[in-house]
């Protein structure tokens, strides 16, 4: 076993070519860092016949800030296992990994360059009549899979322990959170919108409720939870979509992963105005209003339909529980899906959707419905327990 090292292109190569009979004639390798991602290197080594696959490896700090920010090397053990399980469930809709290194902390997986990364294409315009459905199967597949639904008292327990995450939650915990709604040093808050702002510092009713929605992302282990869904980890192309970089992954609220998948949807939704022409900014939110109307739908008959069919514990066969079940799975949603559009305007990491708004007024104009909207989607999530309600609620904000 090879102790660990940072990886040169060279060594990428190498490990690549060790792991996969893909290549063949290993003389005519070459490889790139190109990744765009905050904490991690990605390679890409590619033969000269086309055939290539990816290296991503974990490094001891986070890429971004660099030494100072120390962070542990095992989020590369958990990207691979939470992705090695996903794709038990869900093969179709996960990045296939073919080899792990746990003392490199290096993963080789499969090649998605015939995909484009969704944030990407939803800024340029670009809409997919299948992401919802697909997107819908890919949660309800995972999540129940790893839920209480199927799995023993122990080995769930077992799998609870196998995924502790502590130094990756801590980051949402904090960036999710807290920091947004505190005057913290790591915020970042465009001029125009710091007078709204401050006033998220203070609105006790809001933070209440946040403060529940983060106690249950600290103890609600429902399912495991890819962790990270915004539409920077997916991949899609005009037949299929597949995610990726599952490191923040951990047994928590079913909610999570659906809302963050919302919320990044919704960000979409509200820059439309200060991305496109009036014209076209109408098509795609109405794109994205029937994606999320979509996405729920199809998740709540299939996570449904899974619970009726495929549920071991006895106790937890029980109709009225189970429906009981799926409505606080919404509004949690609705809860963490709202909490992503406030940290995304005004927490440390933004988002290509508002800020590649060129005009600063019209960015904020943009920002501040995504505040709006995100604070009236935590507060009301109890009482929108219909989609339709959602909805109506979120065309207030186009
Ligand atoms: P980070 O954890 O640092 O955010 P990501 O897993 O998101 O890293 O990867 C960063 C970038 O690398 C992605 O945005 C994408 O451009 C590229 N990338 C990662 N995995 C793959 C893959 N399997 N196929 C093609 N490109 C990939
Ligand atoms: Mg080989
Ligand atoms: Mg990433
Ligand atoms: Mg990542």
């Amino acid at each position: 076993m090879t102790a660990y090292h940072i990886f040169t292109p060279d060594d990428a190569l190498r490990f690549a070519d060790r792991h996969s009979e893909l290549f063949g004639d290993h003389s005519k390798l070459s490889a790139v860092e190109f990744g765009d991602g905050n904490l991690n290197l990605v390679f890409r080594v590619s033969n000269d016949k086309g055939t290539s696959l990816i290296v991503k490896q974990a490094l001891p700090y986070a890429r971004c800030v660099g030494e100072s920010w120390p962070l542990s090397t095992d989020r590369a053990r958990i990207e691979a296992e939470v992705l090695q399980q996903h794709g038990r469930f869900c093969p179709q809709h996960t990045v296939e990994v073919l080899h792990f290194d746990p003392a490199l902390s290096a993963i080789l997986m499969e090649d998605l360059k015939q995909y484009q990364i969704l944030r990407s294409e939803l800024v340029k315009g670009k809409t997919f009549a299948h992401l919802a459905s697909q997107m819908a199967s890919y949660l309800a597949q995972t999540l129940f899979y790893s839920s209480d639904f199927v799995l023993s008292g122990p080995v769930k327990k077992a799998a609870v322990a196998r995924f502790i995450n502590p130094e990756l939650c801590l980051i949402t915990e904090d960036l999710f959170f807290t920091d947004p709604y505190c005057n913290h040093e790591r915020n970042t808050i465009h001029t125009l919108i710091l007078p709204r702002a401050r006033q998220l510092w203070q609105d006790e009713e809001l933070q209440a409720e946040v403060a529940a929605l983060k106690a249950d992302f600290l103890s609600k282990p429902q399912a495991l939870l890819h962790g990270d869904v915004h539409s920077g980890s997916i991949f899609i192309n005009a037949d299929n979509c597949k995610v990726i970089d599952a490191e923040f992954g951990f047994y928590g609220p079913i909610g999570f992963d659906i809302g963050s998948l919302l919320g990044n949807l919704l960000l979409n939704y509200v820059a439309c105005p200060g991305l496109f022409a009036p014209e076209q900014a109408e098509q795609q939110q109405a794109y994205l209003l029937a994606q999320i109307r979509e996405l729920w739908q199809q998740f709540a008959a299939q996570f449904s339909q899974l619970m009726a069919s495929e549920t071991q514990d006895s106790a937890l066969q029980n109709s009225r529980y189970q429906q009981h079940f799926l409505q606080q799975v919404l509004a949690d949603s609705l809860g963490y899906a709202g909490c992503e559009l406030i940290r995304r305007t005004v927490g440390l990491a933004h988002v290509a959707d508002l800020e590649k708004i060129t005009d600063a007024s019209k960015r904020a104009e943009a920002e501040l419905r995504a505040i709006e909207l995100g604070r009236a989607l935590i507060m009301q999530r109890a009482q929108l327990a219909q989609m339709d309600a959602v909805l109506s609620l979120v065309q207030q904000f186009a």
